[in-house]
């Protein structure tokens, strides 16, 4: 079994059931979810106008390799109207794979730990809540460090607590 932690966002919609229903659905598809951290409200990062997202992290545990996580959080993406047309643009719902265990993938269409996790407030606040001691395999720091030192000015701010896990 490996352990992976994946990054989920909302801001299409109603942003919480899109969150809450995204858990058993990655359940089916594999993925057996251990803690989810609180959800917090989150000022966007792009170059395109657009609503405040929901954020949360969670941790789960798979048999599937890195590569059929990706694909089985395409599906579920899809399956929630997302509708892939430029970078940075709104979205019902984003899944990221932020880590897989201590693992370091460079390949196409898949990069782990997740390039961009380390430089936003949104990722390493829910991170350093619900995985304060959890360490980015190439820097070597837990996400309570990563956050501590993130100088992402982007707000975010608690919005509620974790979704009940029924699993
Ligand atoms: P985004 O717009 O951020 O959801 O980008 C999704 C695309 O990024 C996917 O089609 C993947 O091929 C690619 N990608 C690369 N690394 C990752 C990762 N660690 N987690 C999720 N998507 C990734």
């Amino acid at each position: 079994m490996n352990t992976v932690h994946l990054g989920i966002g909302s801001n299409q919609g109603d942003r919480l059931e899109f969150i809450v229903s995204s858990l058993p659905r990655l359940a089916r598809a594999g993925l057996s979810v251990r803690k989810v951290s609180s959800i917090y409200e989150t000022e966007p990062v792009s170059p395109v106008p657009q609503d405040p997202y929901l954020n949360c992290a969670l941790r789960a545990v798979t048999r599937l390799s890195p590569r059929e996580v990706l694909d089985r959080c395409l599906a579920i993406e899809a399956a929630a109207g997302r509708v892939r047309r430029q970078d940075g643009e709104s979205r019902p719902l984003d899944l990221d794979i932020l880590l897989f265990g201590q693992s370091v993938i460079t390949e196409p269409g898949l990069t782990i730990p997740h390039p961009r996790m380390t430089a936003r407030r949104f990722v390493l606040t829910p991170m350093a809540e619900a995985f304060p001691g959890t360490r980015h395999p190439v820097s070597g720091r837990s996400m309570r460090q990563l956050l501590r030192e993130c100088a992402d000015p982007h707000q975010v701010v608690l919005y509620c607590k974790a979704p009940p896990l029924s699993l």
